[in-house]
């Protein structure tokens, strides 16, 4: 042993043994911090379900901006009113919505009145009176159980958390600039925060649609009858609707003036008739040619009906259908140029094999 050591020629130095290289660096105390007793015997079940819980938040398929409010949400980093007033910001800890006390987030998004009703209105048809938790996050686990097998999974965890997002929009406008809350506005709103979601989420081709060259993409309609130039959007789109079933589907192709293939989507599950479809597939033209930046649109449908409405021509549209037009002209206002025309259902075969 005493030969071993005379015959090193080295001299002692220190060594920091929780790094790797044996230097000293902050991040290996943090390391050391998480795995020393002090933090373990803290850290109990509660808090590794914690982090379970943030795993799985931060692993949505949403927006980043969805997961920034989700979390703040979580950690009472939102202004509720009560926090406002502690901050004397407002005069007044009451919800000035339902005039309850207002302590926490969950009063904000699920027991206050308006949430209440917002979550009714929407596509969850829930009440909120059933859940009983108080903190946020037991929320957010109870959505997380509610929906988990849901036949369309993915799009409920971009539907409930655009929800949340707008009933906090709507809230604060009746806090900061006193607007009343507008039940239709915020669900108006909401569609539209859902299908910002949708394409903001929608990396992946879509399988319907040739993948290799789609300009190519072989077309029934004929081009050389509306070729205008590039920057001028042909919007297909078609809805179908199944009696039986009481589902349906809704499809949009677009296309330049020069017979590019820009872009598709198409969606299905519950729906109202036929009509609702085919106006929300124009709604989802709209925003698609919105979100990719195009103010020239002319878009094609087969629904006679829809499009004599659209042209300010009485039609013998359901209330549904009607109330998905009112937001359709809305949308379409901010196009510098929309035309909307009828096509013939045969000339609309991608748009209905979209839907279909
Ligand atoms: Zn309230």
């Amino acid at each position: 042993m005493i030969c071993i050591l005379s015959d090193c020629a080295s001299t002692d130095s220190w060594y920091w043994g929780p790094s790797k290289n044996g230097k000293f660096s902050v991040k290996s105390v943090y390391y050391l911090a998480l795995n020393s007793n002090i933090v373990k015997n803290r850290s109990d079940c509660a808090s590794a379900s914690n982090s379970l819980f943030y795993k799985q938040l931060w692993k949505l398929d949403i927006l980043l901006k969805m997961k920034l409010f989700l979390w703040r949400c979580c950690v009472n980093a939102c202004c509720v009113n009560q926090l406002l007033f502690t901050t004397s910001i407002t005069h007044n800890a009451k919800c000035l919505i339902c005039q309850l006390d207002e302590k926490s987030i969950v009063h904000a998004l699920f027991r206050c009145s308006f949430a209440s009703s917002c979550w009714l209105a929407s596509p969850f048809r829930l009440d909120t009176s059933s859940f009983q938790g108080n903190d946020f996050k037991d929320w957010i686990c109870f959505l997380f159980d509610k929906y988990r097998d849901a036949p369309d999974q993915r799009d409920c965890y971009i539907q409930w958390p655009s929800l949340l997002w707008q009933i906090w929009k709507t809230r604060n406008k009746v806090v900061f600039i006193f607007e009343n809350p507008n039940l239709t506005a915020t669900i108006k709103a909401f569609n539209h925060t859902v299908e910002e979601g949708r394409l903001g989420i929608s990396r992946f081709p879509n399988p319907h649609l040739p993948d290799n060259n789609p300009s190519s993409y072989c077309l029934s309609f004929d081009f050389s009858l509306h070729v205008s130039s590039p920057t001028l959007i042909l919007a297909f789109t078609d809805g179908v609707w199944n009696n039986k079933s009481m589902k349906g589907g809704r499809g949009v192709i677009l296309f330049n003036g020069v017979k590019r293939f820009i872009a598709a989507k198409c969606k299905a599950g519950s729906s109202f008739p036929a009509a609702s479809m085919e106006a929300e597939s124009v709604r989802d033209a709209l925003l698609l040619a919105s979100s990719l930046g195009f103010s020239n649109l002319v878009l094609f449908s087969d629904c006679q009906a829809l499009v004599s409405s659209l042209n300010g021509i009485s039609s013998s549209l359901d209330w549904a259908a009607l109330s998905i037009m009112e937001d359709i002209l809305s949308i379409s206002s901010s196009f510098i140029n929309i035309e909307f025309r009828f096509i013939l259902r045969s000339l609309n075969k991608e748009a209905h094999f979209l839907a279909t």
